[in-house]
C-alpha cells in the first residue's frame, strides 16, 4: 500500500454524538480519565500511570503522543499499522508520519456516536484485522487505540492473539496517560518484547536475519544511524558486539535483543521495555558512552555486566578515552547554554556540550525521572546544572529568560520564544538527529553547529531593535495602526444574544 488511510465501511452517523466522542486532547483529561475507568479501562491506565508517572508537566505540550507508537510500528518490516481514533487524530498522525517519511500505509477503522456507543467500534477493529492478517504479508498487526476509544473502554485486549501466525498486538496510547511521544514508543516496543519474549519461552523461535558471532549488547533508544557502529568498535576490545537495538525494524529482531548479555538502556525512559528484559533474566546499564567521563564509567558497567574481565575493559579504555579527550579538546565549546527537549537524551547532549567546554546551567527534559538516567543526573548535578524532569515548557522559557543563554536548544515553541527575545536557538531534535552522540565520533560534533548558532547573536539583537514592536500585541494583524475598535453597537448587540439564549435554555429545562 502506498501512503493512503484504509478505512473499513462503517454505519451512517445518526448525529447523536455523545459528549465523549467530541472529547480530545484540548481539554477534559479527568473526564476522560474518568469515562475510561468507568469503561473498564483501569488496568491499562494502572499501567501506564505506573510507567509514565506524572508530574510537574503531566500532560503532553507537544505532539499528539501516539505518533511514538505509531512510528516505532510503521518503521518495522512486515508489520501493518491501523489506529483507532477521532478522524481529526488520525488525520495528523497520518500527516506527520508522511512529513518523517514513513511511506508506509496507516490503517484506520473510522467510527461515529453510534457505532462507539454500541460496541461496533469493536467489531470493525476486529474485521479489519482478519483482513489484514495475512501471513504472505505480515509478520504482526499493531492496532493503537486512540483518546476516545480507550475512553470509551474498546477491548483490544480481546483481540485474538495470533491469525494465521501473524502476531496481533493492541494497545492503548491516550494523550490523557502517556505523557510525551517518546513514552509512546515505549507502550509499542514493550508490547512487542513481552510476546517475543513469552514465544522464545514457549518454544523455538526464528534467527534473526545478521547475528553477531560475539556475546552482543543490546542498545535501547532510536539512535543516529553512525552511533551503534561506534559503540560496536568500543565493545570489540571486550570480546562484544552490537546486538539488533529496541526499538527493532524486524519481529524477528526482537529474539536477537532478548537473546543478549546485557541492556544499554541509552534512552533513560523505556520502562515497559527494560521490564522484559529484566524478566529474561537481563542485566541492565543506565547512561551511555557520551564524553570522556560517560564513555569510561559506562565501558567500566557494561563489562562489568557482561563478565568481562578487567585488562579487556582496560584495553577498550586505552584504545578509545585518548581519542574522545583529542577530540573535545580540538573542537572545543565556549559559549553559555541551556538544553531542553522531549527526545530523552537531553541529559547525555548536556554532559558532552559540557565537556567540550559549554557552560550549562539548565537542563530540562520533557521525559520522567528514572534509574537509568540517575548517573547523568549526579554527574550534572555535581557540575552546578538544574536538571529538571517532565520539565514543562513554562520552566524551559523561564530558565531561558533568567539565564539569557548564547544558546538555547530546545523545542519549537521555545525557540520562537527565544529568537523574538534575540536569543540565538536551535532545536534539539535538529540538532541530535543529525549527528552522532556516542564515543570519539560524538565528542567533536557538537562545536561546529554551536559556533555556528552563537555567532548570530549580534544579528538576532539587531533584527530584535529593527522590528522594536512591529508585529506584537495590537500590530500583530495585518493593517492595523491603532488598537482596533469593536464596531458599534457590537458588544450590546451580543449582551442581547446571550441573554435571550440564556432564557430559551431555562425553558426547555423547567
Ligand atoms: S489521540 Fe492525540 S491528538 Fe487525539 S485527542 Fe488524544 S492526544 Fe489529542
Amino acid at each position: 500500500m502506498d501512503g493512503s488511510i484504509a478505512p473499513t465501511p462503517v454505519a451512517v452517523d445518526t448525529g447523536q454524538t455523545p459528549a465523549l466522542a467530541d472529547a480530545s486532547c484540548h481539554g477534559g483529561r479527568e473526564t476522560m480519565l474518568d469515562a475510561a475507568r468507568a469503561a473498564g479501562k483501569s488496568e491499562s491506565l494502572d499501567r501506564l500511570l505506573a510507567d509514565y508517572p506524572r508530574g510537574p508537566h503531566d500532560q503532553p505540550q507537544s505532539m499528539c503522543p501516539a505518533f511514538g507508537s505509531l512510528r516505532v510500528g510503521l518503521r518495522m518490516r512486515r508489520t501493518a499499522t491501523i489506529l483507532s481514533g477521532s478522524a481529526c487524530c488520525v488525520y495528523g498522525l497520518t500527516f506527520t508520519s508522511h512529513f518523517y517519511g514513513a511511506k508506509r500505509s496507516v490503517g484506520y477503522v473510522p467510527f461515529n456516536s453510534e457505532t462507539l456507543v454500541r460496541g461496533q467500534l469493536y467489531e470493525d477493529i476486529r474485521d479489519a484485522v482478519y483482513k489484514m492478517a495475512k501471513p504472505e504479508d505480515y509478520d504482526a498487526v499493531v492496532v493503537i487505540n486512540l483518546c476516545v476509544p480507550t475512553a470509551s473502554g474498546v477491548p483490544l485486549d480481546r483481540l485474538p492473539r495470533a491469525i494465521d501466525g501473524v502476531r496481533i498486538i493492541g494497545i492503548d496510547v491516550p494523550g490523557f496517560g502517556v505523557p510525551t511521544h517518546a513514552e509512546a514508543k515505549d507502550v509499542l516496543a514493550g508490547a512487542m518484547l513481552r510476546y517475543a519474549r513469552q514465544e522464545a519461552e514457549a518454544g523455538p523461535v526464528a534467527r534473526p536475519r545478521t547475528q553477531a558471532d560475539l556475546p552482543t549488547i543490546t542498545l535501547v533508544g532510536e539512535l543516529f544511524p553512525v552511533d551503534p557502529i561506534g559503540v560496536g568498535a568500543m565493545l570489540a576490545p571486550m570480546g562484544l558486539a552490537v546486538g539488533p537495538q529496541i526499538p527493532s525494524r524486524e519481529w524477528r529482531d526482537l529474539y536477537g535483543a532478548l537473546d543478549c548479555e546485557a541492556v544499554a538502556a541509552v534512552h533513560p525512559f523505556y520502562t515497559a521495555s527494560l521490564r522484559e528484559f529484566a524478566a529474561a533474566g537481563r542485566p541492565i546499564v543506565g547512561s551511555a558512552p557520551v564524553g570522556h567521563d560517560g564513555t569510561a564509567a559506562w565501558l567500566d558497567a557494561i563489562g562489568k555486566a557482561a563478565n568481562v574481565s578487567f585488562d579487556k575493559i582496560d584495553a577498550a579504555k586505552a584504545k578509545f578515552l585518548p581519542a574522545i579527550k583529542g577530540a573535545l579538546a580540538a573542537n572545543p565549546i565556549s559559549a553559555r547554554v541551556t538544553v531542553s527537549g522531549y527526545e530523552g537524551s537531553e541529559l547525555l547532549v548536556a554532559r558532552l556540550l559540557i565537556e567540550a567546554g559549554a557552560d550549562v546551567p539548565y537542563v530540562g527534559t520533557a521525559c520522567p525521572r528514572t534509574d537509568w538516567s540517575a548517573a547523568d543526573r549526579e554527574w550534572l548535578e555535581a557540575r552546578g546544572v538544574h536538571v529538571q524532569y517532565r520539565a514543562s515548557l513554562e520552566q524551559d522559557v523561564a530558565a531561558m529568560e533568567e539565564v539569557r543563554p548564547d544558546l538555547a536548544v530546545g523545542t519549537t515553541p521555545l525557540v520562537q520564544k527565544a529568537k523574538a527575545l534575540g536569543i540565538p536557538a536551535l532545536y534539539f531534535t535538529n540538532m541530535v538527529s543529525a549527528r552522532p552522540l556516542f564515543g570519539p565520533a560524538g565528542a567533536g560534533s557538537l562545536a561546529q553547529i554551536v559556533a555556528a548558532q552563537t555567532r548570530g547573536r549580534e544579528r538576532f539583537a539587531r533584527m530584535v531593535s529593527f522590528f522594536d514592536k512591529v508585529g506584537a500585541g495590537e500590530t500583530a494583524g495585518y493593517g492595523f495602526k491603532d488598537v482596533p475598535k469593536d464596531p458599534p453597537g457590537s458588544k450590546e448587540r451580543y449582551r442581547k444574544m446571550r441573554l435571550a439564549k440564556a432564557k430559551a435554555t431555562e425553558a426547555i429545562g423547567s
